[in-house]
């Protein structure tokens, strides 16, 4: 690397400034961190592979996002304020311009959520990145994937499968340029740019049980929430919400059949998926409504052990696809 590992943090990822609770940040050997009294600390991480988590095209600003909305989704998930992340950084080279890209849109969406970074690792070797990221919830303020219950309704945000059809574009417009028309640019936007529902899952927490961010598909990920909370589910497939931009992907591609598979069983939507009581539903609505954002009833909680999926008749379907699997061979 022509810049020396200390140079490149220096220039590229020391903080301004100070950040609430960040007693000390970037450049001794460790961060150290006060959190507020009421509150419990939420941690998680989430590595981005070059070529597995994202094609080899995409931009550094893009990586930069997606490294971190896909952590700031898991603390959504629980319910939690995210307060400070750190980053770990493996470089093949320290390229300029890759790195102010990269860490420019990093800084601008930390600033967006009011986030500071605290820390970090950067080594050479081929492209990932690591994030972790750090927030708050009040105390026992929480959902947990094993908290859904029976009678629970089961709600989405956002919609489902827009990124299943961005990645389909991507892979491929290489073949047949048709597949690179901006009717289908909302799709690769979404892929591009998940839209962590921090802002929904702070306020959600109070009204819901279970809650899980769609990372590998409806299915496998409300699978996970079924499993651990010993229940079982009825999904109403056509009441899945749709974008205008799937549809009219259907209409044309699919003789206006929606493919199931590609709306619960494919990744990285990163909407929530969460359990609550009937009588909650009404102000989830309300506060879903309040941020302008779609939140879906797609079905019930059983007191089964089976996911099922049922279409408009109330008849059970069988997907071909349940969800994304890092082990799975090609
Ligand atoms: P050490 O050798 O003790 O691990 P490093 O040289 O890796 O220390 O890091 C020096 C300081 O810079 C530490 O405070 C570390 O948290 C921070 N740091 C290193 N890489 C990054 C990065 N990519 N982003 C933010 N902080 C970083
Ligand atoms: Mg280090």
């Amino acid at each position: 690397m022509s810049l020396s590992e200390f140079d490149l943090i220096e220039r590229y990822f020391t903080p301004q400034g100070e950040a609430p609770g960040v007693l000390v940040g970037v450049g001794d050997d460790a961060a150290l961190l006060r959190v507020p009294a009421d509150c419990e600390l939420v941690v998680t991480t989430d590595t981005l592979l070059a070529g597995r988590h994202f094609p080899p095209q995409t931009t550094a600003a893009d990586i930069a996002r997606k490294a971190l909305a896909v952590n700031f989704s898991d603390l959504a998930a629980m319910g939690a304020k995210p307060a400070w992340v750190t980053l770990a950084l493996t470089l093949p080279e320290a390229d300029p311009d890759w790195l102010q890209a990269f860490s420019g849109a990093f800084r601008r969406m930390l600033d967006e959520f009011g986030v500071a970074l605290v820390g970090g690792d950067t080594t050479g070797g081929p492209l990932s990145v690591t994030v972790q990221a750090m927030g708050f919830c009040r105390r026992g303020q929480r959902m947990l994937r094993s908290q859904a219950r029976p009678g629970d309704r089961i709600l989405v945000t956002g919609t489902l499968g827009d990124a299943a059809l961005g990645l389909h574009c991507l892979q491929n417009a290489c073949h047949d340029p048709a597949w690179r028309s901006p009717d289908f640019a909302p799709a690769i936007d979404r892929l591009n740019h998940p839209q962590p529902r921090v802002a929904f899952g702070r306020e959600a927490v109070r009204h819901c049980r279970a809650a899980i961010d769609l990372s590998d598909g409806l299915l496998a990920d409300l699978g996970h929430v079924l499993s651990q909370s010993h229940c079982g589910a009825r999904i109403h497939l056509p009441s899945l919400p749709v974008s205008e931009t799937l549809q009219a992907y259907f209409r044309r591609h699919c003789q206006g059949q929606p493919d199931w598979s590609m709306i619960a069983a494919q990744g990285d939507d990163y909407e929530l998926c969460l359990t609550a009581p009937a009588d909650e539903v009404g102000s989830l609505m309300a506060i879903a409504q309040a941020q302008s954002l779609r939140l879906t009833d797609i079905g019930t909680v059983t007191d089964g052990r089976e996911l099922l999926c049922l279409d408009q008749d109330e008849q059970p379907v069988t997907l071909a696809r349940t969800g994304y699997r890092h082990f799975d061979s090609p």
